[in-house]
């Protein structure tokens, strides 16, 4: 019979158990474009999705198709004019996805349609860890060391399989031109990155070639270039964390091997909290923040995200985010401690911002993380453990290679003076030209901020 797979966040034909359930027949590979799903993504994301898709589609022979309108109607219509008997998807796990899902399985499956939904882009279930009393995990370590360590290994990454390919009668690649925006930013932003499945594949390759060795150390240094960027290639699926963990399960075990396989569970970790709590994104975890006096302040809003608000390490962060479409984790948990508490704008607003910009912006992790460093979340670090910018960057980023990289005003002055550029002597700071000067004062905002926290129930 005639399979349909509908590719979503699983832009890759390796180990794709959903894909290799559709080559059994001959197959239909569709993507659709459901209106209220391209409203909910961010401009860069969009952006990789263009190049994935035209990847993909090169992988498919050309043979990708393109649908647009809403999935609950669109779907069903094409498997019902193209005689299609089954349909395999690969699950999802944002309360949106799942409902979609859940709703179009009944639809297919009354009108006579087999239906397959598999995992393809979790190591386990996010149900399948559970403390011994049947309660979610809160915790990162448990989760990970018990909860997920005490369940079955992550299953072995199968081939791609042989697809027979229906032809398709006309092509339809023109729909992929909406994802691009009217302004050319984003052609800068792609350089150095290499979307689809073989950018993936390389991406991988090159950290276990390079970076692994040392990475437990390094991975905090953002000028070192020391991580895997395989996050947007997470994402979009066109890698599985299965072909990850078991090609670094194949180097010899080493504290390296076992931290990066222990950041990886992190993202599980997240996508058990957004299974758990489908309104991660915008309530709070703990809901005594509920009560917390957030200060709306448009104008610092903007200094943030323009990287105009006077704190190196702070402005780099978000300048790389908008050139790159990507900022190092390191510097994403100052930036959003920033914002946070030196600024007491709602971590919300930093989410929606990342959302936007981030090539690798992901429902579970992005909330998650801002919940984390809010202090709201689960396993959060306490609220008031208040990031010191300068200290981080003085720690993480010693002669401020990252910060000039940046931040270019400031090679006018010397390395030391580069982190806190308003301690320098004004004869020196003349040299600066353009860059603000501070938006806050750092001790200042910083009692604010414990004062705020100490105000809550
Ligand atoms: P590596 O260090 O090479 O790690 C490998 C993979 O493990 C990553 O690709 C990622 O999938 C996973 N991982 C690593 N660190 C974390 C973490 N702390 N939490 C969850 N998973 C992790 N990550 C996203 O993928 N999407 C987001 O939208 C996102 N938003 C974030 C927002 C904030 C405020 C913070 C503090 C972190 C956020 N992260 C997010 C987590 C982390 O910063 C990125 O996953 C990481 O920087 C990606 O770079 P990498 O692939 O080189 O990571």
């Amino acid at each position: 019979g005639k399979h349909l797979h509908w590719f979503r966040k699983d832009l890759r034909l390796a180990d794709n158990p959903a894909l290799s359930r559709a080559a059994k027949g001959d197959v239909l590979p569709v993507y659709l474009f459901d209106p209220s799903e391209l409203a909910a993504m961010g401009a860069a994301s969009k952006v990789w999705l263009f190049h994935s898709l035209h990847a993909l589609n090169q992988s498919l022979d050309g043979q990708l198709r393109l649908l647009s309108g809403p999935s609950q109607t669109a779907l069903p219509e094409f498997v019902a004019q193209n005689e299609i008997t089954t349909v395999t998807w690969t699950r999802r796990y944002d309360p949106a996805g799942i409902e979609m899902d859940q709703a179009l399985k009944a639809t297919l499956q009354g009108n006579g349609v087999e239906v397959h939904s598999l995992n393809g882009s979790l190591l386990w279930e996010p149900w399948d860890a559970k403390k011994p009393d049947g309660t979610p995990y809160r915790v990162f370590t448990p989760f990970y060391k018990r909860g997920c360590q005490a369940a079955a290994p992550p299953r072995a990454p199968l081939p791609a399989p042989k697809l027979d390919l229906v032809k398709k009668p006309h092509d339809d690649l023109a729909l992929l031109d909406q994802l691009l925006p009217d302004r050319d930013w984003h052609v800068d932003m792609m350089d150095g990155w290499n979307p689809g499945e073989a950018g993936a594949r390389i991406a991988l390759e090159a950290f276990i070639d390079g970076p692994l060795d040392g990475y437990k150390s390094d991975r905090d240094v953002p000028a070192a270039n020391a991580t895997s960027r395989l996050s947007p290639h997470l994402h979009f699926g066109e890698i599985s964390p299965n072909q990850i963990w078991h090609a670094i399960a194949k180097q010899p075990t080493t504290h390296d091997t076992a931290h990066f396989k222990s950041e990886l569970a992190w993202r599980e970790f997240s996508y058990h909290l957004l299974y758990r709590h489908p309104d991660l994104d915008h309530k709070n975890l703990n809901d005594k923040f509920d009560a917390f006096p957030w200060r709306d302040d448009d104008a610092a809003l903007q200094r943030w995200q323009r990287g105009q608000t006077g704190i190196p390490i702070v402005d780099a962060g978000m300048r790389e985010l908008w050139q790159t479409g990507y900022m190092h984790n390191r510097v994403r948990m100052i930036v959003a401690s920033f914002l946070i508490k030196n600024l007491l704008i709602h971590w919300r607003e930093g989410l929606a911002w990342f959302h936007d910009t981030l090539v690798d912006a992901d429902p579970a992790n992005n909330a998650a993380s801002w919940q984390w460093v809010a202090g709201s979340g689960a396993d959060a670090a306490p609220y008031f453990r208040i990031f010191n910018p300068v200290t981080q960057a003085r720690k993480f980023d010693a002669e401020a290679t990252y910060i000039t990289t940046y931040v270019p005003e400031l090679a006018a002055l010397p390395v030391k003076h580069r982190h806190a550029p308003w301690e320098a002597p004004a004869e020196i700071r003349k040299a600066l030209q353009g860059y603000p000067e501070p938006l806050v004062d750092l001790k200042d905002s910083r009692a604010r901020a414990l004062a705020a926290f100490s105000s809550l129930p």
